[in-house]
């Protein structure tokens, strides 16, 4: 699929049922991270965002559970890691490449996220990719948090944690302290510029505030599940990291010599950063969100 076509994805997975189709061709692969920890992603198509496992005697967690029409293919790797039961998936955010299984997947297990995560599925969103009506009361999370919450787990403190105004206002991190694995959600799309969404609270500075912050707390070997992108190393995420500030503080740069928007997206950005572009975000919208972000 194209990758532009893949955005739109990102919003117009409106109700969950109507992508039942177009992911035939799709196929989910299972990587082994580390401890309980496993990865789905995945290959052949856009299937949404990555997924993270927790598989053990207590049962399963997931992380994140990509569109609808992904759903039985979740559900038949998932008997390949482990048969036990699924009971909780947890969305680092509300856009539907991320919670769009929900309504499928809370028939048996129990949806965790920022509350609000839960006011944005509850109402119709809009931003600059598209538009998503409310979504369905089986799609909420029955389970919300401000700051944080720590789930007992599979031999392991599982924390979620919330970074304000980063991709939206309403993501959350989740560390696997034992098996040294983070999911960040879209805090981190690899090698690419990132989606950030403005409509949705979200903001480039303070996302990259998050992102630092992240690689502070982030032990040197630790095993990074990212939102977009393949798993990743602390070395990868510093680079990210890197990327953004210098984008930043060239368009910062640009702006304090006069130049307009259009202006600073007709120059572009330096050579260096062109091949960031290969992702779902090219080099005039990232110019643009960084403009927006710092001029709000
Ligand atoms: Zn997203």
């Amino acid at each position: 699929m194209e990758k532009s076509l893949a955005l739109l994805f990102v919003l117009l997975s409106a109700s969950p049922m109507i992508l039942a189709e177009g992911f035939d061709g799709i196929t989910l692969k299972t990587t082994k991270v580390s401890g309980n920890v496993y990865m789905l992603e995945g290959v052949g198509g856009f299937a949404g965002g990555n997924i993270a496992v927790s598989a053990g005697e207590d049962g399963i967690l997931l992380v994140d559970d990509q569109f609808a029409g992904m759903n039985d293919k979740i559900k038949a790797e998932l008997k390949e890691i482990d048969a036990g039961q699924l009971r909780f998936v947890l969305n680092t955010h509300w856009h539907g490449d991320h919670s769009g299984g929900n309504a499928l997947f809370s028939k048996n297990a129990t949806i965790i996220a920022h509350e609000n995560v839960r006011k944005r599925l509850q109402a119709p969103q809009e931003n600059s990719v598209g538009t998503s009506p409310a979504q369905p009361k089986d799609a909420w999370p029955l389970i919300t948090f401000d700051e944080s919450l720590t789930i007992h787990m599979n031999g392991e403190a599982i924390d979620f944690i919330h970074f304000p105004n980063g991709h939206t206002d309403g993501d959350g991190v989740v560390f696997f302290n034992k098996s040294n694995v983070i999911h960040t959600g879209d805090h981190f799309f690899v090698d690419a510029f990132p989606f950030v969404d403005l409509d949705s609270g979200g903001n480039v500075i303070s996302y990259t505030r998050n992102v630092k912050s992240l690689i502070d707390r982030m032990p040197e070997d630790v095993k990074i599940i990212p939102g977009h992108g393949g798993l990743a190393t602390l070395e990868d995420y510093k680079r990210f990291h890197d990327m953004l500030v210098s984008t930043t503080d060239y368009v910062k740069s640009k702006t304090e010599a006069g130049l307009t928007l259009e202006e600073i997206q007709v120059e572009g950005l330096p050579e260096r950063w062109h091949s960031w572009a290969s992702g779902y975000i090219k080099t005039e919208q990232w110019i643009g969100l960084i403009y927006q972000s710092l001029a709000s």
